[in-house]
């Protein structure tokens, strides 16, 4: 099956017992048995669920997976691949790094003995040079947030084979749409399906899908043991977001293209991060891991203030002023002072996230008024 195939097809049959095409949600925490041990295959809801194994099955088609695990939220499936981890191992994260993963590394399992190591992954070597005995765990976002560096998913897996290191993309930004990093040598990929995969800003959930069986037997263990699972109707939200995932991800990158042309010419625009513009330092990357360069686009007022920020984020009309990203409809956001408001400034400064830094997640409505939408926001200042 083709990926347009699979985002309908993969891992769904029409419900046996009574022919609905949709899955059903079963809202049920527990099955009949016909004598003790003797059922279906379901016996209790956090353990199974037919609605939540259609998603894994489609999710682990999509990224090329041995096995997809679901959970109640993106954190929620993090939090379960580093409680794999024992205290005294180590991860080796990307900088420029989700705010919440960066809280849950450094706030929750730090005290715990698993110490985490951020460096700028643009540059390979830096991953090489800071692997030790004690590294259990690289950890990869690509493209960051909101920086949008891009990491050479390909290159880091290398250093991680050769070292013995296990590889965790977050997909989150990219969707495996544009970008499937099991293809790429990785052994784990995380989604926030919160975002692009649900698409409709209507529902929290996080995924994980293994390469291998034994990554996948852990976190399906883990996921039953833990119990961070989400609800059936969440799952099949999920499913149904899923089915126009490869729609609403290339319009949204056509959309996001247009918008950061208009931005990069725009005289109160210091600078526009993008990885599309053939200036920025990870396009050829890019180009190789990717098929079109996603729906996010960063932008910096200069000056690294705040004030004018305000007035742009108070004048959109169309682009909402909202933490998260990946629906259909348009966001903006000021990512000093809301999605990254837990990491502190100098961290923040090193990857280049001013306090005059916007963040875009561009949807899928008409480009020319999402543009008119800036131009008049920006006329503000
Ligand atoms: C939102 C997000 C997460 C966290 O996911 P939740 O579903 O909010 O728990 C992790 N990584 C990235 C890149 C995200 O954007």
């Amino acid at each position: 099956m083709k990926f347009e195939t699979k985002v309908i097809h993969a891992g769904i049959e029409p419900d046996p017992q009574t022919g609905a095409v949709m899955t059903p949600i079963y809202q049920t925490s527990t099955y009949k048995q016909d004598a003790p041990n003797v059922h279906k295959g379901y016996e209790y809801a956090r353990t199974q669920n037919p609605t939540r194994d259609a998603l894994e099955n489609n999710l682990a088609a999509l990224e090329n997976g041995y096995g997809g695990i679901c959970f109640g939220s993106g954190l929620a499936a993090m939090d379960a691949i580093i409680k794999t981890l024992k205290s005294g191992d180590e991860v080796l994260s990307t900088n420029d790094l989700y705010g919440g993963s960066y809280r849950l590394l450094r706030a929750i399992y730090q005290k715990m003995g698993i110490q985490s190591n951020f460096v700028d992954m643009r540059n390979p070597e830096n991953v090489r040079d800071n692997i030790n005995e004690n590294t259990k765990l690289i950890w990869v976002e690509t493209p960051t947030n909101p920086m949008l560096q891009v990491v050479d998913i390909e290159e880091i897996c290398k250093i991680g084979k050769e070292a013995g290191v296990k590889v965790v993309v977050d997909n989150t930004f990219a969707t495996p749409y544009l970008q499937q990093p099991l293809n790429l040598g990785a052994d784990m990929v995380l989604h926030s399906a919160t975002k692009y995969l649900g698409g409709h800003s209507d529902v929290i959930h996080g995924a994980i899908v293994c390469k291998g069986k034994e990554d996948y037997e852990s976190l399906k263990f883990m996921q039953n043991a833990s119990g961070a699972v989400p609800g059936p109707l969440d799952c099949f939200l999920i499913l149904r977001g899923i089915k126009t995932l490869h729609l609403r991800v290339q319009r949204a990158c056509e959309n996001a293209e247009k918008v950061a042309k208009f931005l990069k010419n725009h005289p109160k625009v210091e600078k526009v991060y993008y990885p599309g513009f053939s200036d920025h330092p990870g396009h050829e990357i890019a180009k190789k891991q990717m098929k079109h360069f996603g729906g996010m686009v960063s932008f910096d007022l200069g000056g690294d203030h705040n004030r004018d920020c305000n007035k742009v984020l108070e004048k959109t009309h169309f682009f909402i002023l909202a933490e998260s990203l990946g629906g259909v409809e348009s966001l903006i956001g000021h990512p000093a002072s809301m999605t990254h408001g837990s990491i502190p400034k100098e961290e923040r400064l090193k990857s280049g996230l001013t306090d005059s830094l916007i963040r875009l997640s561009v949807g899928v409505e008409n480009s020319d008024d999402l543009i008119a939408d800036l131009s008049n926001a920006l006329d503000a200042l």
